[in-house]
């Protein structure tokens, strides 16, 4: 069985932009944090938006040496990038950018839900790169829904979305550069799930809405976020109320890490070249 470590929170929120009020879980610059291969977890919304005439979002800026994951739950996302990529992420799907060598890019509400308004909500991830893969040109993964495998838990609606890896033998969509598996949990209350995973791997579980508890004995709650012990391969879990999860577990990659804002690459010089190399123009893709 592994082992809870602890279950944490976001105590404040802040604007991404003027479209995403977020929550971050936990952040490269989370002291002591067992996260690799992941960087980062920004939970936006949930958040109404009043019907408006001009997007709301974030305009250009560049990522360079990781992926983001940005998976959509309510609302809608348009994003462009300088060399001409673009589209839209609607509610159920995922959109895995592999910025690695960097690019510049916007996310934005689309037109539609700018004109409709509603509640927008949704997961940005990050996903770390090992260092040969840092320098590759940029490239996604827009994954709709209809091409994510679902896997019934039980008879009562209880299900898992494969987004990459694989559950019980049934592969997702998302190539990785390192093994991860990120699953969807939907689990219904009073039903139990036991999760079998690779031992060794980095294990958090972060809970959208719900309460669940954990190997019989800890309860997590809406927007509240468990770290695991790396020994030890099961977790069992119980929901109270029905609960969506998401479920991160990866081989952890073990390089240095420097991070800068949008840039994390090993080495501080690395960080240097990637401040001169955006304030010189050379993020164009
Ligand atoms: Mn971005």
């Amino acid at each position: 069985m592994k082992q809870l470590h602890r279950i944490t929170h976001a105590d404040e929120s802040h604007w991404v932009g003027d479209g995403f009020p977020v929550r971050t879980l936990f952040s490269y610059n989370t002291p002591d944090a067992e996260v690799s291969p992941f960087l980062m977890l920004d939970y936006a919304g949930p958040a109404e938006f009043p019907a408006a005439s001009k997007p709301k979002g974030v305009g250009m800026h560049p990522h360079r040496g990781f992926e983001t994951v940005t998976i959509l739950y309510q609302g809608e996302v348009e994003h462009h990038d300088t060399s001409g990529n673009g589209g839209l992420i609607g509610p159920g799907d995922v959109q895995w950018m592999t910025a690695a060598k960097g690019l510049l890019h916007e996310e934005m509400h689309s037109a539609a839900f700018t004109r409709q308004g509603g509640v927008f909500e949704a997961i940005q991830l990050w996903v770390n790169l090992p260092a040969k893969f840092k320098v590759v040109a940029p490239h996604y993964q827009p994954i709709t829904s209809d091409r994510i495998p679902v896997v019934k838990l039980d008879d009562h609606g209880s299900i898992v979305r494969v987004i990459a890896g694989t559950y019980q033998g049934v592969k997702g969509p998302a190539t990785t550069h390192t093994p991860i598996n990120l699953w969807e949990l939907h689990l219904l209350a009073g039903q139990s799930v036991e999760l079998d995973f690779p031992e060794n791997y980095t294990t958090l579980l972060f809970a959208l809405k719900g309460s669940v508890t954990i190997n019989n004995s800890a309860t997590m709650n809406d927007a509240e976020i468990a770290f695991f012990e790396r020994l030890g391969k099961t977790i069992t879990l119980t929901a109270l109320k029905d609960a969506t999860l998401l479920v991160m577990n990866g081989e952890p990659i073990d390089e240095p890490i420097a991070g800068y804002g949008p840039f994390v690459m090993n080495t501080p010089e690395e960080i240097q070249q990637a401040i001169e190399d955006f304030n010189a123009g050379r993020f164009k893709s």
